[in-house]
């Protein structure tokens, strides 16, 4: 049985949870171990890069530095014996690398290699305590197999390749790093934040594995967000594309990117709580649960909408095609789209190019941008022909202004836009009424 366990930054935070950690490993029996950084590592490697390119900032970044220093040596204090020299002196050479890279940064590539060291120190002081506790053990450097393109798109080819010749003895426990990879010009990289569950389910999919299991530091993936509501509970069963529905629109537990390597290959993804292993966690998998009608919501913040009144677009075909091609030209991708008979409203998170695509669009007509908007997006069986179903939604958020309705394009989703000043309170609205007791699982 090939199982690929991806452990995040809560379950790796400290030598208690390492260890943990390392019980499950090796209860599971896991193939592969990916590990995520210590919790707090990318968010400090990101401070030091931001930092580095301000002037007057070294105080500072020396400061963070020392952070760093100070939890891994606990760390290392408290989980090693015989390697705790070797694990220090790794940290020491990250440390000076992060520094050196601070000091003489460099546009493109400083940051990425700052932000890599995270995943590399953790692995690797697991991967030693792995081998004190006298369990055979590889640590697999993950940019040598986890490659991208021009495109930032994972070449699945190069890492079903690499990764199987790797992983090639059965009772050898191989741990390797999330996030991290190599880029189209070589250098090391990373396939966005909280990255690592998607890295474990390429290689689940690369390993034709039989699961892969996400722990984290909650009991699964729960119908609401636990961070903004009150009185969520855990899903057991959901399927790949609910999962995925939910991940896309914010569900933070899980990488946006993870379901489809597995979707693609059948393969079920496992959400279990390290701090709680006996609860039954999270299944996801291909199966519907079809006995209940609203499953979860989730809410992605950080948006923008885009309105267009254009006269042109009255009774015109081709019309949309060419606003379109716009976002396209920009690599913008969007994420939800209503049209009236002379005007379009589309919404977008990422804003990089909003001015651009702002410049171009008014070539067609009137344009309107509105910032610090959220996407509410409740998933479900809501099938096209079950009737009141559009009210008892509406009934359960009646108090809250909505910007955009969509629906229809699927029968599993409706996405709502809010300003994001209400999130809180639609999502607790949506939980009190429409998730009652007799909804649980
Ligand atoms: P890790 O570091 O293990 O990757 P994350 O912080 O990325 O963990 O994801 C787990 C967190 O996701 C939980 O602690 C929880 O606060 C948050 N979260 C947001 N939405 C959900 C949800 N629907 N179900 C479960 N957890 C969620
Ligand atoms: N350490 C990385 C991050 O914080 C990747 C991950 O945790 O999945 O984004
Ligand atoms: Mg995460």
């Amino acid at each position: 049985m090939i199982k690929v366990l991806k452990f995040g930054g809560t379950s790796v935070g400290s030598a208690k949870n390492m260890k943990m950690v390392a019980n499950i490993v090796t209860a599971e029996k896991a193939t592969v171990t990916v590990l995520s950084a210590m919790s707090g590592t990318t968010d400090s490697l990101v401070r030091i890069s931001a930092l580095s390119v301000q002037e007057g900032k070294s105080a500072e970044i020396a400061e963070t530095i020392q952070m760093l220093r100070d939890k891994y040596s606990t760390c290392i204090a408290e989980l090693l014996d015989s390697h705790k020299a070797e694990a220090t002196a790794k940290m020491e050479s990250v440390l000076e690398l992060i520094a050196k890279e601070s000091a003489d940064f460099k546009e493109y590539t400083s940051e990425r290699l700052i932000l890599s060291q995270g995943e590399l120190l953790t692995s690797a002081i697991f991967s030693m305590y792995m081998q004190e506790a006298g369990y055979k053990t590889v640590l697999l450097n993950a940019p040598d197999f986890m490659h991208t393109d021009e495109e930032q798109k994972v070449d699945t080819t190069f890492l079903e390749a690499n990764v199987k010749n790797l992983v090639n003895n059965k009772d050898t426990f191989y741990i390797t790093q999330g996030f991290i990879c190599t880029n189209y010009r070589g250098e090391i990289d990373n396939l966005g934040r909280g990255g690592s569950d998607y890295s474990a389910a390429l290689i689940g999919g690369a390993l034709n594995a039989d699961e892969v299991q996400v722990w984290t530091d909650i009991d699964g993936m729960h119908n609401n967000d636990p961070r903004v509501v009150e009185g969520t509970y855990p899903i057991r069963k959901m399927s790949f594309d609910e999962a995925a529905e939910l991940a896309y629109f914010g569900a933070k537990i899980l990488h946006p990117a993870t379901i489809q390597p597995c979707k693609d290959k059948g393969i079920p993804v496992f959400l279990k709580n390290t701090m709680d292993p006996a609860a039954e966690g999270t299944k996801i998998s291909s199966e519907d649960d079809n006995s209940r009608t609203f499953h979860a919501v989730a809410a992605k913040d950080g948006i923008t909408v885009i309105r267009i009144y254009s006269t042109r677009m009255l009774m015109a075909y081709g019309f949309l095609r060419k606003v379109f091609e716009v976002f396209e030209k920009y690599r913008t991708p969007i994420d939800m789209i209503t049209t009236a008979e002379v005007s379009v409203s589309l919404t977008v998170d990422n804003t990089k190019h909003l001015e651009e695509i702002e410049e171009e669009l008014k070539a067609f007509g009137k344009i309107e941008v509105e910032q610090n908007n959220t996407i509410v997006c409740l998933v479900g069986n809501l099938e096209h022909s079950q009737k009141g179903l559009a009210a008892t939604i509406m009934n359960s958020i009646q108090n809250i202004p909505l910007k955009m309705i969509s629906y229809g394009a699927s029968h599993r989703s409706i996405a709502m836009l809010v300003e994001t000043q209400y999130k809180k309170e639609i999502m607790q609205s949506m939980n009190d009424k429409l998730f009652g007791e007799n909804n649980h699982a």
